[in-house]
């Protein structure tokens, strides 16, 4: 006989007291996150706790949760790059609402799953909400579009260029013979989905941009007319709208035209720029993608919320639908008429209720407010570029659109063949130092310092204080390269 004792799960022997204690240890770190500010920036996450927990072994008899959960968060949580920081200004990232937080936890505490209508109604209801709100927002015909959450823009990219290979390639048939077609600006989930999708490396085009960072509309149209001239079936355009180097919007009206024009599927990866359409003064820059098929959507990036949060985006709920509807049979009887199950509405069965932390969020922050966190970023980023331009030893390395600001140390006392190492420089000195961090990126061959000022916590006073480091950086660098 089995000593039923030794097989009781963990879970049904945790006291009631127990689970007490383990919220109030939650407690403790709730507030964390309102004090970030506080933190200093310690750059990327340093390898000694990695080594750390290297050493941690796997045990046959558990231990003290108080043990674990204070381990987990000396080694494991601090232990990381503090992107939620109001002065980490680099890469595509924000800190969370404490809204979307508490919907995160309650999602997690009821472990809702939303992958089919029945097993939460409500909280699919909630969902077809919110994307309908999105979908307004983009300028579709919120009865006629669809979508669902998603892990991320990489996983929201790939659901929108499966629906257009499913649309346009009639089952596949002709897809030895497509051609998807972007730019040299693209995000790199883009051309992974392309390859996910099963196109072959020569099946890709990824078109070189313009001074803007923009597609080129005319060149574009170009070489589709020469591929259907060589027998090829030009069959998607993935746009963006919001570059993650430089923030650009593509010309998307003009690409719609052509999209419309060879019966090809447009695509528009808002990953980072999406969120510009909470904004009534900014969503103008993106003009025309009411006009796009599919419409990838991060609110994780600049909408305040935690991982993950992305939103997929349809224009045509039937057109899409028919791209993933499956009928399980174990699930026929979960089914209710009448109602589109999230299985069917893109690529995960089992989900989280995603859609809840941006519920939480517009609910008690309204929808003022987020769009004032929007507005506030373009407000920064141009305070940024206004006190770069004081000094002539900055250079502006592109047009600033989605709050993104790049520059470079250029000044005509040195000579041009150290521009990259020297700007390089001043991202070393200002992480170094704590105060803030900047990361560069290549643009066509230059290195520029780079930001994105989409964090809701970043105040003026921070910029500010930002460009006087920078300054004095660049002062000391100039000195030291002048006679070189
Ligand atoms: C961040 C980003 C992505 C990828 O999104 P994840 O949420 O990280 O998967 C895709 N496209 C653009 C333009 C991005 O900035």
């Amino acid at each position: 006989m089995l000593d039923r004792k030794k097989f009781d799960l963990e879970m049904d022997q945790v006291k009631k007291e127990e689970i007490k204690e383990i919220s109030k240890y939650l407690e403790r770190y709730i507030e964390k996150n309102a004090n970030i500010r506080d933190e200093k920036l310690n750059g990327l996450g340093h390898g000694e706790d990695a080594k750390y927990v290297e050493g941690i072994e796997i045990p046959r008899v558990g231990r003290d949760f108080r043990e674990v959960a204070d381990e987990a968060v000396e080694h494991i949580f601090k232990n990381q790059a503090l992107l939620q920081h109001p002065r980490y200004l680099s890469l595509v990232c924000t800190s969370i609402s404490p809204y979307s937080l508490m919907g995160s936890i309650l999602a997690d505490i009821y472990n809702i799953n939303v992958a089919g209508y029945s097993f939460a109604p409500a909280a699919n209801v909630i969902e077809e909400k919110i994307i309908a709100y999105m979908a307004e927002r983009v300028g579709y015909d919120p009865k006629k579009a669809t979508g669902c959450f998603t892990s991320g823009g990489s996983l929201s990219n790939l659901t929108g260029m499966i629906a257009a290979r499913e649309n346009k390639l009639h089952g596949n048939r002709d897809l030895p013979i497509a051609v998807a077609y972007t730019s040299d600006q693209a995000h790199t989930s883009v051309k992974k989905a392309m390859r996910m999708m099963g196109l072959r490396p020569d099946q890709i085009r990824i078109l070189p941009t313009n001074e803007k960072f923009e597609l080129e509309p005319a060149e574009l149209e170009e070489m589709i007319k020469k591929d259907i001239e060589n027998g090829q079936r030009p069959f998607l355009i993935a746009a963006t709208c919001g570059t993650t180097n430089t923030g650009s919007i593509d010309p998307i009206p003009e690409l719609a035209k052509i999209a419309k024009k060879y019966d090809m599927w447009l695509h528009v990866d808002g990953a980072y720029g999406g969120s510009i359409f909470f904004s009534d003064i900014y969503k103008n820059l993106g003009k025309g993608i009411e006009e796009a098929d599919s419409f990838s959507w991060d609110t994780h990036k600049w909408a305040l919320q935690g991982y993950a949060s992305s939103a997929i985006l349809a224009k045509d709920k039937d057109q899409w639908i028919d791209a993933f509807i499956e009928h399980p049979e174990y699930l026929a009887d979960v089914h209710e008429a009448g109602h589109i199950d999230g299985w069917d509405k893109g690529v995960e069965m089992s989900r989280p209720f995603r859609a809840i932390k941006l519920w939480f969020t517009l609910q008690c922050l309204g929808t003022d407010k987020l769009a004032d966190v929007i507005d506030y970023s373009f407000y920064n980023a141009s305070t940024m570029i206004k006190e770069l331009n004081k000094k002539d030893y900055w250079e502006i390395m592109a047009p600033s659109k989605c709050a993104a600001v790049n520059w470079r140390l250029a000044p005509k006392n040195v000579d041009p063949k150290y521009y990259n190492e020297i700007t390089h420089k001043v991202s070393e000195i200002i992480n170094e130092d704590g105060y803030s961090y900047i990361l560069t990126t290549t643009l066509r061959g230059n290195t520029c310092c780079r930001v994105c000022l989409i964090n809701g916590n970043t105040t003026t006073e921070d910029i500010i204080n930002t460009i006087e480091k920078l300054n004095a950086i660049a002062e000391d660098l100039i000195k030291e390269y002048a006679n070189k």
